[in-house]
């Protein structure tokens, strides 16, 4: 007789999302007179920029042709947008094309490593946190100590065999700065633990002190395995497309990170490199840069609000997210925004047990959108 794996009976239901959207329809049928605006959107909204449509029109005419088809991908992505992506986004940092795993999904690689590692394992998870590494390392039967404060770990000596680290994080738009990074790596290394360190808003970093991959660390090749992903720095999440670095001095990982996607995958899709690949190729990076300031500026305008009522810490904004200190429950002030104002926003307390008194809201609305939405909260928000 079959058996599942009792491991999924333990996760929580994810409800957050459909809850938020459920109670979005429910409002606009009680009110069709009124306008809702959603700050609650985790996902880009602009659409895909110029160079990444004309390489994908690229890429179709050459698949469309006898002489130029290609069929599977390599099961970690063609040497041809590996070379870019390490020519630029690691320009400094010495990688070897064979540490560089292009998938469809950062979400992807972050839970199926775990099957290149044991299971029991105990993990250090941040609260609150991309929900993800969470729901992964319960599947897998690991042990999952949250910390609050990365200095926790150090503080309290932690004994952990992986420690995830999301910088800038989701949903808190927290950035780490460059000592407490080399603080925990040196840890790391000290006590043999492996980081996983992702960084799907690097793109979105302006602190001009801030490092932007794990590896301009000394020694952290050693330690740390990195993700990025396309989808919020490309306007990438209809097309897909991310990569993993798994360097080869973390014992024998390399090689069963390989082993696994030659298992399991059979190469992102070739259209998806290709727009990335136009991209690089053209020097059209600030196309994807524009984008990310529209979504930035947006954010920042939320950020100052916020900032100004004492119910944010921080000045400037690292990421597409405003992490907002509501002082209530965060399912209630989700009513009172929806109700009152007319303007959606995401409950903390999906992202863990430390955001059961904030909400999280997002700059990726349209600017006249985010404007119109602090216009109306100026009126008289308690
Ligand atoms: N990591 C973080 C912190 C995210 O917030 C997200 C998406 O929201 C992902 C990874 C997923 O990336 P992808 O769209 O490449 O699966």
């Amino acid at each position: 007789m079959y058996r599942i794996n009792n491991n999924y009976l333990k996760l929580e239901n994810n409800y957050l999302f459909s809850k938020i959207a459920e109670e979005k329809q429910n409002y606009l049928r009680n009110n069709p007179e009124k306008e809702l605006i959603d700050l609650s959107i985790g996902d880009v909204t602009l659409p895909l920029v110029s160079s990444v449509q004309k390489g994908i029109k690229n890429g179709l005419e050459l698949l469309s042709c006898n002489s130029t088809f290609s069929g599977y991908p390599p099961a970690s992505g063609h040497d041809f947008l590996k070379n870019k992506i390490l020519n630029v986004d690691y320009k400094n940092i010495p990688i070897d094309l064979d540490e560089l795993f292009i998938s469809d999904s950062s979400k992807g690689d972050i839970t199926h490593i775990l099957d290149i590692l044991d299971n029991n394992l105990n993990v250090a998870i941040q609260d609150p946190v991309y929900p993800v590494y969470v729901d992964s390392n319960i599947i897998r039967g690991n042990n999952i100590i949250f910390y609050d404060s990365i200095e926790e770990i150090i503080e309290k000596k932690l004994d952990v065999d992986i420690i995830y680290i999301c910088n800038p994080n989701n949903p808190t738009g927290k950035l780490l700065p460059r000592e407490t990074l080399e603080k925990i790596v040196s840890y790391a290394l000290n006590y043999n633990i492996l980081i996983f360190y992702d960084s799907a808003y690097e793109a979105f970093i302006q602190d001009k002190n801030a490092i932007h991959s794990i590896y301009e660390i000394k020694d952290a090749k050693k330690v740390a395995i990195e993700f990025r992903s396309f989808s919020k720095t490309a306007g990438y999440t209809p097309l897909r497309l991310a990569y993993t670095i798994v360097p080869k001095e973390i014992s024998n990982l390399n090689i069963l990170f390989k082993r696994l996607k030659s298992t399991k995958y059979n190469g992102p899709s070739y259209l998806s490199e290709y727009g990335i690949y136009s991209v690089y190729k053209d020097n059209n990076l600030h196309e994807l840069k524009e984008n990310i300031s529209y979504y930035l500026k947006n954010t920042q305008i939320l950020n100052d609000y916020f900032y100004f009522k004492g119910m944010t810490n921080e000045k400037e904004v690292n990421s597409p997210y405003v992490w907002i200190n509501v002082k209530n429950d965060s399912w209630d002030y989700f009513y009172y925004l929806l109700n009152n104002f007319g303007i959606v926003c995401t409950p903390g307390s999906g992202f863990g047990k430390n955001g059961k008194t904030y909400i999280r809201l997002t700059g990726f609305n349209t600017f006249e959108n985010t404007l119109k939405a602090i216009d109306i909260l100026k009126k008289d928000l308690k």
